[in-house]
């Protein structure tokens, strides 16, 4: 009995971790909005959009992100982000998100 409550906690914190997300990623979509705009400008080595630090590539969970060595902003391409969230730390990293962008 305890197992069906608990389960069904279990749902309503991924329900609410998705929403989180959800906002995170609204938030994220004007960042990687100036992302895809700096690489629209031409920019073949990669700038950060924020300054004039340089975006390393670098793997995260099979998934390649954009870090930048000034700032350490991370950046991500169209779809990354998604990939990232549908991975098991997705928790993690809306939280994370959540946490560093209020
Ligand atoms: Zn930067």
């Amino acid at each position: 009995m305890a197992d069906i409550l608990d389960d069904r906690r279990k749902g309503l914190e991924e329900e609410y971790f998705h929403r989180q997300n959800q906002a995170a990623i609204e938030k994220l979509r004007d960042k990687m909005k100036v992302s895809q705009d700096a690489k629209d400008a031409g920019t073949s080595s990669m700038k950060c959009p924020r300054g004039d630090g340089n975006l390393k590539e670098s793997k995260f969970e099979e998934v390649t992100i954009d870090t930048c060595d000034k700032c350490a902003g991370v950046w991500l391409d169209s779809g990354e982000l998604e990939q990232l969230t549908r991975h098991d730390s997705g928790n993690w990293f809306g939280r994370m998100l959540s946490g560093s962008t209020e």
